[in-house]
């Protein structure tokens, strides 16, 4: 098998490669359909669910793609090649490891990086019990990011308060900005949204079925279009308390948004608060394996791009292909070479999570 041949051009095909990859493994899967939305060719939605190891391992570790939909074609890939090249056999006894494919099977298959609600997931993660917040500095540049036309004075207004922002404070401050999560545009990005979405309560209850009872929980969300090219950043996620051991079992190669150390800003509500609530015995290393695509700018422009096109634009227009080619581009860079890195760090990083598991 090739690296390339584990990743696929379509969320269909991704699936897929999945199912049949764990049916030549003759593992089970259960697939979760999501019934509030169809996938870009008509197709129904699921998120897939594979255990591979004993049913009482009180060690867990779960691998997920698709938080980000169209961020799943590197994700899948890895799963795929995870389970085609016989990685994760011969598990310790105590141990069994979850894979989770497509946590947001509609962004994956529509090639977006929002839900069928255009919610963010790893903004979603909240207790909608407390007031949600007023999100100041999102306010301060929403204009900018989502204006009225993309090829006409809106926009080129727009990007001139943009370049005028970052002159002003620095481009490091308009990421925070716009990424860090908001709850008070709903047709703006990064939104976090009002309540749980399908994705999120889907995923607390496949947590809870397979993890519930758990000692130690480990957990790495595959994403991309943060960082250098092809490189795969550790950004540790969750309980403070935590980070010295995800650096002792990832060779001191974390970083954290808290300490200011990642590419990554600040974020709130993310996915690793919603799997650790599910294992609430559990000891918890998270992280997201955060892979480069092309530069911040670029992606955060394919990201208003797709924004517009689905509030003002006609997605079957040339403007409209030409959008959703720079939106796929700015998640999976599709060619031999990044996918060999991806694959490599992968497969390396996955190992080293259950080395560490293994010791704790
Ligand atoms: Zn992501």
């Amino acid at each position: 098998m090739t690296v390339s041949s584990f990743f696929s051009a379509t969320y269909s095909e991704a699936r897929d490669k999945f199912l049949k990859a764990c049916a030549d493994r003759s593992l089970a899967v259960k697939s979760h359909l999501n019934d509030r939305a169809k996938g870009a060719e008509g197709e129904d939605l699921f998120m897939d669910v594979s255990r591979i190891g004993p049913e009482n391992a009180s060690k867990i570790l779960i691998l997920s793609s698709g938080t980000h939909g169209g961020e799943g074609f590197c994700g899948s890939g890895i799963q795929v090649g995870l389970l085609q090249e016989g990685f994760l056999k011969g598990l310790p006894d105590d141990t069994a490891v979850i894979l989770i494919h497509a946590i947001n099977p509609y962004g994956f298959s529509h090639v977006r990086r929002v839900n069928e609600d255009n919610i963010d997931l790893n903004r979603n993660f909240r207790d909608y019990s407390k007031s949600l917040p007023d999100n100041k500095p999102y306010r301060e540049v929403h204009d900018m990011i989502v204006p009225t036309d993309w090829d006409g004075p809106a926009r080129e207004a727009a990007d001139q308060a943009i370049q005028a922002y970052i002159a002003d404070k620095d481009l490091f401050t308009f990421q925070a900005a716009v990424t860090g999560g908001q709850h008070v545009e709903p047709g703006g990005l990064f939104y976090g949204g009002q309540a749980p979405s399908w994705s999120n309560e889907t995923l607390r209850a496949v947590v809870k079925e397979h993890a519930a009872a758990a000692k130690h929980l480990a957990f790495i969300d595959f994403h991309t279009g943060l960082g250098p090219n092809g490189y795969g950043e550790l950004i540790y996620v969750g309980d403070p308390a935590g980070i010295d051991r995800a650096k002792d079992w990832y060779d001191n190669e974390i970083t954290s948004p808290a300490d200011g150390s990642s590419t990554s800003a600040i974020v709130e509500g993310t996915i690793d608060g919603g799997v650790c609530e599910m294992a609430p015995g559990a000891v918890h290393t998270c992280i997201a394996l955060e892979y480069g695509t092309l530069p911040v700018m670029d992606v955060l422009n394919a990201l208003r791009a797709d924004n517009w096109l689905y509030i003002y634009g006609d997605i079957q227009s040339d403007l409209g292909r030409q959008i959703k080619k720079q939106v796929r581009d700015a998640f999976y860079c599709d060619n031999d070479e990044w996918k060999g890195k991806i694959w490599e760090r992968g497969h390396t990083v996955v190992s080293k999570a259950l080395a560490g598991l293994d010791r704790s």
